[in-house]
Order: structure tokens, then sequence, then C-alpha cells
């Protein structure tokens, strides 16, 4: 990708599209058909991209699928919500005390009895299986590179990318949400459960984060419109605007080594 902001600190970045949701379900949809289970269920925020892909998977793989959407429904539904209905997703909403506590028996056990058995997945799709099917993302990438960088929201994608890397290359993560620190925790934990260790080849950008979890501010829309104008590539301001806006003033502070290739993950 040309760009003059990245030439000036010989930084090269090139953008490589992946369906990392597709990816974090793969093994997921295995572990459920080997039980024997015909429900998936999972959980998500109003804008997650998780939800509408397990609604795709579960349509085609012939599944039947519930999203458990934090906080109230309004309607009518945004276009994530609306288009999981539309393959076939069943949404109900949980306020965001209970939401909080959506991992716990108490609320399972709720969840099952108005479902009948279930096989659960995570908020956000990220448990071991997802990191397993994530680790599987570098081979694929064709040119050389130095460090990967992907948004991180609950953490499965980063796991699983930063162990799939050669010992020579790194991966950076930027969190989506604010506060998230929590999230090198969370990261450490899925490689351990998916990997029997963590693997110390990663780190995670708090600072980029631009409001939260689905918000956006004006540096970030225009950061977008001038990426589009630029480059005619429309980003997601949920995840990979922030990661890439995060890049772009990472490499105006000179954090990157001259030289660095920088191959950037995105939907
Ligand atoms: C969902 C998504 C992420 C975040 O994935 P997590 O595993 O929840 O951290 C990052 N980048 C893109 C493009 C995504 O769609």
């Amino acid at each position: 990708m040309r760009d003059e902001r990245l030439a000036a600190a010989e930084v090269t970045l090139h953008l490589h599209h992946d369906d990392n949701k597709a990816r974090k379900l793969k093994y997921n949809l295995a572990e459920a058909r080997a039980s024997g289970r015909t429900t998936l269920l999972t959980f998500g925020g109003a804008y997650s991209n998780h939800l509408l892909a397990t609604a795709r998977a579960g349509a085609r793989e012939g599944f039947t699928t519930v999203g458990i959407v934090r906080g109230e429904e309004h309607l009518p539904l945004n276009p994530v919500l609306a288009a999981a209905r539309d393959h076939g997703m069943r949404l109900a909403y949980l306020d965001r005390g209970t939401y909080r506590r959506k991992h716990t028996p108490e609320v399972i056990d709720g969840l099952r009895e108005r479902y009948g058995d279930f096989h659960l997945l995570p908020e956000g799709g990220s448990n071991a299986a997802a990191a397993r099917g994530c680790a599987e993302l570098p081979a694929e990438i064709g040119q050389p590179f130095d460090l990967i960088a992907c948004a991180v929201g609950t953490g499965g994608t980063l796991a699983g990318i930063a162990a799939g890397l050669r010992p020579d290359q790194r991966a950076l993560g930027f969190a989506v949400l604010k506060g998230a620190a929590f999230l090198n925790e969370d990261v450490a934990a899925l490689q351990r459960e998916a990997f029997g260790r963590p693997t110390g080849n990663w780190s995670i950008d708090l600072a980029h984060h631009y409001g939260g979890y689905a918000k956006r501010t004006p540096k970030l829309d225009a950061f977008i419109e001038d990426f589009r104008e630029r480059h005619g590539e429309t980003l997601n301001w949920v995840y990979e605007a922030k990661m890439l806006a995060g890049l772009y003033d990472l490499t105006a502070r000179a954090t990157f080594p001259r030289g660095t290739r920088i191959v950037a993950v995105l939907a």
C-alpha cells in the first residue's frame, strides 16, 4: 500500500482480508457436531459481528442459533442484528447486570430451560477452539512480514494469530474497548488453554479505543474518510479503523524500527 505517512517512517503496510469470525467458529462447530448438539447459543454486544457470523455458519451447517444480546432491544434492529435475524438467529436480550453474569451456572441454566440443550460459545466466540482456528491464519499470508496487527475485542483472534507466528515475528493487538488491560490476562489464559502456554510474542495497545466498544469520535471518522479517499477501502469503525488509526499514530511516533514490514488483518 503506498502512503507517504508510512513511507516517511520506512514502514510498509499490507492489508490482509480474512474472515476471522468464521475461523473462530471452525473447530467450535466441529466440537458441537461431535457432541450431537443441534443448537448454538452465544453472546454479544448489539454490533457483534460474532453474532452474525454464528447465525451465518449455523444456517449454512444446519444448526439452530440463539443470540443473547447485551442490553435492551432497540427497534428497528441495527443492520448487524437484522442480518443475524435474517439468517434465522433467535435474538434475546439480557439487561447489563444479568449479562455480566452470563457465564454463571444460574444464568446458563435459565437459558437451557428456555432453549433446550445447546453448544455454548462464549461472548465474541473466543475460546481455545477459536484460538486454534486463528493460529492457522499467519501461514496463509503470502508475503514476508515482521509484525502482524489485529483489533482485539475478546482476544481469541490475537491469541491464535500470535501462536501461529514464526520465531522472528510479533503480533500487536489494538484494544477496541476502553480500560481493557484485563485483555492481557484473557489472551494469556486463552493461549494456556489452547496451546499449553502464553507465547510471549504479542502485546496489546490500549490507547486507541476512540471512546470504547462500538463508539466513534470525529477524529476516527476523519481517519476513515481520509482512508477511503486515499485507498478506496471503507473501514469498519468497530474494529479495523481503530487498529489502522492506531498503527498510523504509532508510525508517526516512530514506534516501529525503520524497515518494519507490517501486515494488518481486516475483515
Ligand atoms: C471480531 C474481529 C476482531 C476481534 O476479535 P476478538 O477475537 O474478539 O478479539 C478483530 N478484527 C476483526 C476484523 C474482527 O472482525
